[in-house]
């Protein structure tokens, strides 16, 4: 083919590249991605229709054609549905980016260890239609939409371009001509196309036929089953078909963590057939945080996007909702104010949480999977639904500076000492940050169990929810921590470490005095810890300002973004403060001391993954006291 009148946007030239030069060996999976297409494109027809009836496929049945040409190795997949015009065909096959594509083009990358990369997934990414390049050299698709009198025909190579130009055809719907490869001629085969048609596409709804032009005596044949598969009851059904519906759907591949087929019958009917895929989708954290799950009325494809029927928060769940309860003619407008789709989801929801709630007691592995890929999610609900606030605290999972596997929050109230009364937690970017954090010290030597938080949403339903069974849940990098009133015995002890404190507290002031000086507004206040053991300084937030971890979030979102000055806490138990209290007391030392404090309080900025508040400064005493401990 020469002469492109097209060029393909670049990402797509990429994916194209890959799928032709691919040694790939389950190339059948084409396939399964144009039915899958041809599938949709009649659920859409049937959709207009509703509204449209010149548009109904009143005269035709909604069917999908796979015709064989042996003697021309030509492989043609042909659908009566909405078609497409010039620009759906441009914009669809070619000239624009979709969201998937590079998302593809990264999942290709990261799991391209060994030579055979896996393209099955192609169709989770949007691009599927690009798989039939791994079979025909070239492809043609004529397509001519519902309600208009043109057609249109793109054909490529895979290579360059494309080439649109008008086409004729009588019906509306779109014919998909495929030469196939030299290598490729298995897929004439009868046996081998109804092998391959059961296996990924027997729960589609509209008949799959199989005609062969070319051969004497052959009838036209339908290779699946053609009936809906959430329409079939539950114990018909095998795993692999649930398996090869979710992917069709775009669910993603592989057995599900989750698979819920049930039919509610009561004030509100429904089916569902929904699962939680194994992995994450590619665009689970996007901004949008929109849902995917499909809406049918009464078998009749409505919509894919209606914010009412699940929150946010469960947009992990995938599949679709069935119900006869709606009105067929409502606009997709008016179901978000709808009130049968707000009783199907409320119905839906506590069927979900109920179910996780089932997994979390039986099947601590699949739960603890779940939670890692969806947990981040899941949260987002204890901001948003302050209704089923509870239910969903009692599914959340944290993993401590004690336990690496999560463990629940009534988990976390048995391990506590009987002198605790609130439940810590620490918020950081990483685990291991955390894990790091001086302010984690005294907890350790106390064994106090802290929850640690590394996800973005922690910061924002923290103190919403407040607490979990009247324990409050308390930052310990922010506000004052008394760790000496935790953890000891008795009442005498108790009184002991009082005194103690006073006692420091004391001997403390001229050194906290100087430290004042010496940093100026650079800090709050200065006052002595109670909650470090091996570390001399650390920062912690006031009461009433924003936590570390909150102030981190801003401040990636606004650089010029300032927080409010930290309260330094120093160990009086550390030698380093307990000399340079001594050293105090002799005139002479008083700059050393302030030099120290300097670079006390710009390691505590550095062990909150801050800059120093000064690098020259810092640099240049720094360098003094190296000269001192490497003299000439
Ligand atoms: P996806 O199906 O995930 O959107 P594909 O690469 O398989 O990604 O298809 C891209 C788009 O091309 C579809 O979304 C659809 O708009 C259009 N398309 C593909 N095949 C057909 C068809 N047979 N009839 C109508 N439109 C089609
Ligand atoms: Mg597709």
């Amino acid at each position: 083919m020469t002469n492109m009148n097209n060029k393909f946007e670049a990402d797509t030239g990429k994916i194209l590249d890959i799928v032709i030069n691919s040694l790939y060996s389950e190339r059948e999976i084409f396939l399964r991605e144009l039915i899958s297409n041809a599938s949709d494109a009649l659920d859409k027809r049937k959709y207009l229709g509703l509204t449209d009836k010149k548009i109904a496929n009143s005269s035709e049945t909604a069917e999908i054609v796979i015709e064989v040409n042996n003697k021309e190795k030509i492989l043609t997949i042909s659908d009566n549905g909405v078609g497409m015009n010039e620009e759906d065909l441009k914009s669809s096959l070619g000239t624009i980016a979709r969201s998937g594509t590079k998302a593809f083009l990264e999942h290709i990358s990261t799991n391209a260890k060994d030579k055979k990369t896996d393209l099955s997934m192609i169709g989770q990414f949007g691009v599927g239609f690009y798989a039939s390049f791994m079979v025909a050299d070239s492809v043609e698709v004529t397509s001519k939409k519902v309600g208009d009198s043109e057609a249109w025909k793109w054909s490529s190579d895979g290579k360059t371009g494309f080439n649109l130009e008008k086409a004729s055809k009588d019906n509306s719907g779109t014919s998909i001509i495929l030469r196939l490869k030299k290598d490729a001629k298995e897929f004439l085969d009868e046996t081998r196309l109804q092998f391959i048609v059961r296996k990924y596409s027997d729960h589609i709804s509209y008949p799959v036929k199989l005609n062969q032009i070319d051969k004497k005596d052959s009838e036209i044949k339908t290779l699946n089953e053609a009936s809906a598969l959430w329409t079939r009851p539950a114990k018909e059904i095998k795993d692999e078909q649930y398996q090869e519906f979710f992917s069709h759907i775009g669910a993603g591949f592989g057995k599900p963590l989750l698979t819920m087929h049930n039919n509610t019958e009561g004030t509100i009917s429904y089916t569902n057939l929904i699962c939680i895929p194994s992995t994450r989708p590619f665009d689970l954290f996007n901004p949008d945080r929109k849902s995917s799950l499909k809406l049918y009325i009464n078998r009749v494809f409505i919509t894919d996007k209606c914010d009412a029927l699940i929150p946010s928060y469960l947009r992990f769940i995938k599949g679709l909702v069935d119900t006869q309860d709606i009105d067929l003619n409502v606009s997709r407008e008016m179901l978000q104010n709808n009130p049968a789709v707000a009783k199907i989801s409320k119905s839906l929801i506590g069927k979900i949480l109920r179910e996780l709630k089932k997994v979390s007691e039986k099947d601590l592995d699949g739960y603890k999977n779940f939670w890692k890929e969806y947990g981040a999610v899941l949260k987002e609900g204890l901001y948003e639904d302050a209704e089923r606030k509870e239910t969903l605290l009692d599914l959340c999972r944290f993993s401590t500076n004690e336990n690496e596997d999560p463990i629940s929050l009534s988990q976390y109230l048995e391990k506590m000492p009987n002198t605790q009364k609130e439940i810590y937690y620490i918020s950081a970017e990483t685990s291991a940050q955390a894990l790091a954090s001086p302010h984690l010290e005294g907890f350790k030597s106390k064994n106090i169990p802290v929850l640690i938080m590394t996800d973005a949403i922690d910061q924002f339903w923290l103190p919403m929810v407040g607490s979990f069974k009247d324990k409050k849940f308390t930052s310990i990098t922010q506000g004052k921590i008394n760790l000496d009133e935790l953890g000891s015995k008795n009442k005498d002890e108790k009184n002991n470490s009082k005194n103690d404190k006073e006692k420091q507290d004391k001997e403390y002031v001229d050194l906290i005095a100087q430290l004042k000086v010496v940093l100026g507004d650079q800090v709050k206040d200065i006052r002595l810890s109670s909650k470090l053991t091996d570390s001399p300084v650390c920062l912690v937030a006031d009461e009433g300002d924003m936590d570390i971890a909150m102030e981190q979030l801003m401040a990636q979102r606004d650089s010029n973004y300032k927080g409010a000055p930290r309260i330094l806490e120093i160990n009086g138990d550390h030698s380093l403060i307990q000399n340079m209290k001594s050293l105090l007391s002799k005139k002479e030392s008083k700059d050393l001391v302030s030099d120290a404090g300097t670079l006390l309080f710009e390691q505590a900025r550095l062990m909150e993954g801050k800059m120093p508040a000064d690098p020259a400064k810092f640099s240049k005493i720094m360098n003094q006291f190296l000269l001192k401990a490497i003299p000439n």
